[in-house]
């Protein structure tokens, strides 16, 4: 099946009948009808069916290699620099559908799949490593659109350094069980945003690992037997796009992935049981480049919104002459060209890696991993600084509804309009940076791609600096 389409992706989910739980029920029927997710799933499908948009379909699809087929750009390995842009360009059409904050738009997982399929080099020939599995499995989702979750992390349990798990069931997933077809995985991992509503779930272990049972990659149908998605709240406010624009259509719910005794068939392992390639796999893989890459180029385009609505706070109340208020609105317009600048370094500076692929500036990208985490957050104390009191004066559409829709429409105005139209922009302001939603939307930007102060200590590690405190010495002598 070339590039999906919205209905055939929603029907797919449909017909999986993932085992997902909610506020401690199961989701029983469609799930695509469940209040919880079918605003994002609508969302996810509308993504899908861009692929087929007569004007977008060849900047957001390819020829497969194998089949000829058009399929979706994220999978693209790519070949020269001209591969990294249109890469590029791909994701950031599929994000201004959402203005980027669908952290895990489809082209995220395929992303990570294509960089992990592109350092296969370094599973070849080690011990208990199936880089070919990685390959199929990566070809089969680029043929069929697979929409992927993953889990990459263990419970947080203990994060001593310290800490072994004693318990005699399982926390952390690990193997329980190796036989002629298969291993056996039981226990649970973190934290599986989309969960539940894609096809697959991709199973890596991140480093760190001291027990070989508790190094593995694999991936499987997210309906596999004894496996169980377990939700949080949800942050749909509710199905109303004027009281939650954003909820209402991007909240990608997180979930705990608990496994029970989860056969995994040997063709879909990557590697099991080795302790050096489960610790340096992902972090010596293309993992980082080819993945920021994605990540940057949607960041651009969410900060592009995040401009948007500081701007049209600014003037609906007319506080451009106040140089507070420029001072913050060019601490976003920096950021933005600051982003801009560092994926087109990180493209201009590419060289073929050695699995020969043309892979980003690692270091250049390694940056802008560091820069987001700690500019988001301030992205959303500048939009409350800015919008103030505006930020609670927000009734609901009902109230909009209501006999008292003229004293609403009056007392609320802005230097622009009347009050419901202000109303609108405020409440869009507030479900970015105050709702459960907007909270959420800061803390996926702090930590999704791992612990901030772990990848600072990542950059300082794997920055030579050598030349410089030779000039130091030079100077000294
Ligand atoms: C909204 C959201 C969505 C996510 N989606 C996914 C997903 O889809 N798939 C997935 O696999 N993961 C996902 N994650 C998890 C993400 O990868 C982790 O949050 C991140 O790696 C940090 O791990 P942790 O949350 O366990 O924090 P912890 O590691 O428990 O850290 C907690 C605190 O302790 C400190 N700390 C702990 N250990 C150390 C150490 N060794 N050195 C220094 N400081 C330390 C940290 O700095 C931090 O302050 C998601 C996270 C969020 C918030």
């Amino acid at each position: 099946m070339p590039a999906l389409t919205g209905k055939q992706y929603i029907d797919r989910i449909d017909q999986l009948k993932t085992d997902v739980w909610i506020d401690g029920k199961p989701v029983k029927g469609n799930i695509s009808e469940h209040p919880a997710f079918k605003g994002i799933i609508k969302s996810q499908a509308a993504l899908y069916d861009l692929q087929h948009d007569k004007d977008l379909k060849y900047a957001l699809t390819y020829h497969s290699p194998t089949t000829k087929n058009l399929v979706g750009m994220s999978y693209l390995q790519p070949k020269t620099k001209e591969d990294l842009v249109l890469r590029r360009e791909m994701i950031q059409h599929w994000a201004r559908s959402n203005n980027g904050l669908m952290g895990r738009s489809p082209d995220y997982m395929n992303t990570v799949l294509m960089a992990l399929a592109s350092s296969v080099h370094l599973l070849k020939d080690q011990k208990n490593c199936f880089p070919d599995n990685l390959i199929s499995f990566y070809e089969y989702a680029r043929e069929n659109d697979i929409c992927m979750t993953h889990t990459f992390i263990e419970p947080q349990v203990n994060r001593t350094q310290m800490y072994v798990e004693r318990s005699n069931e399982p926390i952390a997933a690990k193997i329980v069980g190796r036989n002629e077809n298969g291993i056996i995985v039981k226990g649970a991992r973190l934290l599986a945003t989309q969960g539940g509503i894609t096809d697959e779930l991709l199973v890596i272990s991140t480093g760190g690992k001291v027990e070989e049972g508790n190094g593995f990659a694999f991936a499987i149908p997210s309906n596999t037997k004894g496996v169980r998605f377990i939700c949080r709240e949800s942050f749909v406010g509710s199905d109303s796009t004027f009281n939650y624009p954003l909820s209402s259509k991007y909240e990608e719910m997180d979930c705990l992935v608990v496994f029970d005794n989860v056969f995994i068939p040997w063709e879909r392992v990557f590697f099991y049981d080795n302790v050096p390639v489960s610790n340096i796999f992902m972090k010596s893989s293309s993992f980082l480049p080819f993945t920021v890459h994605q990540v940057v180029s949607r960041q651009i385009v969410k900060t592009e919104f995040i401009l948007g609505i500081a701007q049209s706070i600014i003037d609906s109340i007319n506080i451009d002459e106040y140089q507070h208020v420029q001072e913050k609105a060019s601490e976003i317009i920096i950021a933005l060209e600051t982003l801009k600048a560092l994926v087109l370094k990180s493209e201009v500076e590419a060289k073929i890696d050695k699995g020969g692929w043309m892979q980003p500036d690692r270091t250049t990208l390694q940056i802008a991993m560091n820069v987001f985490p700690s500019i988001y957050p301030r992205f959303t104390e500048i939009i409350q600084l800015l919008g103030a009191s505006g930020l609670m004066s927000i009734p609901t559409e009902s109230a909009f509804q209501s006999p008292i829709r003229k004293e609403l429409n009056h007392y609320l105005q802005s230097s622009e309009g009347i009050g419901e139209d202000r109303v609108k922009l405020f409440r869009l302001a507030w479900d970015l940076t105050m709702s459960a939603f907007g909270t959420r939307q800061t803390l996926y930007e702090r930590f999704f791609f791992g612990d901030p102060i772990r990848l600072a200590s990542q950059l300082y590690f794997s920055y030579d600096t050598d030349e410089y405190v030779q000039r130091v010495k030079d100077i000294l002598e």
